[in-house]
């Protein structure tokens, strides 16, 4: 196929963002606002104006829900390993953009360069590639129903898939939705979040230089004005959605409305547990890492609850702590930083209010942790300092609600049981970890947490081939595996050929 354009990769995230200001993309071309009407992106370590994206409403998202129609009969009748092969040599294009995009999603939402901007990039890249390998396991089955006919069953595109995403990992939630779903055959309309729209816009703005026009679109917008007539639209015929519990209940009840599925990855309140046999480094190492302390906390999977053995206790916090102090926080772009920002004051002043509730709360013992930066250029940067709350029980607000913030609750224990009952003892259940060198209580513990993701001796983020999900308020459905695009991105069909 050949390109419509050919992107060179920019790595000025300033004039990129201007570049990008604006634009939707829809049917193969950025479009602009068709009103005047845009909202600011603002970068969160100066507080400063990057760019301005459209306010899209109800007749953007009719236009690109339009163009993903049209489009997909002929994506649709496409051999899958054709649309697999297109897919995967889209990955191979991104891979030259990896650093122009880590830059800009670094300008946009202030999370650090080298320690997570970078690396979402290019996971973007490994989910393409991912989805594009197994596009041939698009297969159904044979039924031994009768020797008279011969009873299939095969695996059909839903149609057109809304996808809504957030702010956090905008670029690696958006390829976990989109890569399985045009797989599958489907076209797609994605909502970007508001507070992160131009890294996600580059992407798919990227991708169409390979893909038919209308197979991926794209407009920025806000939650009720834009994701709302989104998932309404008629012609939708699926929503895959990441984001907090209450918009995913709207969400939810929306795709009720017009009985059509919806895949709603929500929050978590992620334990770890830490038993009296663990290895300490190793475990104060998957911490850091579990908290997601280098993305300020802003992760659905953040170790927020850590259960600490009590004769490991007191040496388990002074070594984070003094690990965490070693972290650089500063400019999101400088490759010295470690902590970059907060994504927005509205999220800044929550964190906060958080950080002031649990210092309130009685036993509380607050360990502040690294300092802010003291560079006058980032003196209105929404910088917050790790916090270790020591002393609160699982039942305080900061171990119960989610808080998406660099703050943690290290709650003593004496007694496995006790420890396992708290770990539960949550509306949430997406992720959780136990450090142990008993394989027993390992073994034990994996069966016994409820969660949809559970690791052992280690902290990884979501790897595209694993399913990833929740159980109870964290959400329905499985992600980033191949049966999350056979459960999530197709109907199945039974065809019965009577031969009599
Ligand atoms: P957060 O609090 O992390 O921003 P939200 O759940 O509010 O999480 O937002 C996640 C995504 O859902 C964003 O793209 C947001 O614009 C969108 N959204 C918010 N409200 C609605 C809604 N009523 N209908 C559809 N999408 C919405």
């Amino acid at each position: 196929m050949t390109a419509r354009q050919t992107l060179t990769p920019n790595i000025d995230p300033k004039a990129l963002a201007r570049s990008l200001s604006g634009f939707n993309l829809i049917d193969g071309q950025l479009v602009p606002a068709s009103s005047s009407d845009t909202f600011a992106v603002c970068n969160p370590a100066t507080g400063l104006e990057i760019a301005r994206v459209p306010a899209s409403g109800r007749s953007e998202v009719d236009q690109a829900v339009r163009a993903a129609v049209r489009a997909q009969v002929d994506w649709a009748a496409m051999p899958a390993r054709k649309r697999g092969n297109l897919v995967g040599e889209c990955a191979r294009l991104l891979a030259a953009h990896v650093e122009e995009l880590g830059r800009l999603v670094a300008l946009e939402t202030g999370k650090a360069l080298r320690t997570e901007s970078r690396v979402e990039a290019s996971i973007v890249a490994d989910a393409l590639q991912f989805y594009g390998g197994v596009a041939s396991e698009l297969k159904g089955e044979s039924v031994p129903f009768s020797p008279e006919m011969l009873t299939i069953t095969t695996r059909e595109p839903i149609g057109v898939v809304g996808v809504i995403i957030p702010w956090n990992a905008p670029m690696m939630l958006m390829a976990l939705k989109i890569a399985p779903a045009l797989v599958a055959g489907n076209c797609v309309v994605v909502k970007s979040a508001e507070e992160a729209p131009l890294a996600v816009l580059r992407v798919c703005q990227i991708l169409n230089q390979l893909l038919p026009a209308g197979v991926l679109n794209i407009v920025s917008g806000f939650g009720p004005e834009c994701g709302g007539p989104l998932v309404a639209h008629p012609a939708v015929g699926k929503i895959t959605f990441t984001g907090s519990v209450e918009t995913g209940r709207i969400v939810a009840r929306a795709a009720g409305e017009k009985l059509i599925p919806a895949t709603l990855e929500l929050g978590g309140k992620s334990p770890m547990i830490v038993m009296h046999d663990a290895d300490l480094d190793k475990a104060v190492a998957g911490a850091i890492a579990g908290m997601r302390f280098t993305r300020q906390g802003q992760s659905c999977t953040a170790a927020s609850r850590i259960f600490v053995h009590e004769s490991l206790h007191d040496e388990f916090v002074a070594k984070v702590k003094a690990k965490v102090d070693l972290m650089k926080m500063g400019d999101p772009l400088d490759e010295a930083t470690d902590i970059g920002t907060i994504i927005s004051r509205a999220q800044y002043d929550k964190v906060c209010g958080y950080i002031e509730h649990g210092k309130a709360a009685s036993g509380a013992e607050p360990v502040e942790c690294s300092a802010l930066p003291g560079d006058a250029a980032l003196r209105d940067g929404l910088f917050v300092r790790p916090v270790i709350f020591t002393g609160l029980s699982n039942e305080s607000r900061l171990a119960r609600e989610e808080i998406f913030g660099p703050v943690t609750c290290v709650i003593k224990f004496s007694n496995y049981e006790d420890a396992l009952a708290a770990a539960n003892d949550s509306d949430y259940g997406l992720a959780a970890t136990i450090w142990t060198t008993n394989l027993k209580t390992a073994l034990d513990a994996s069966r016994r947490l409820q969660a949809g993701f559970v690791q052992i001796n280690q902290n990884i983020v979501v790897q595209p081939g694993l399913s990833y999900g929740g159980v109870k308020q964290s959400g329905l459905g499985r992600e980033a595996s191949l049966e999350a695009m056979l459960d999530h991105f197709t109907h199945k069909k039974t065809v019965i050929f009577n031969m009599q």
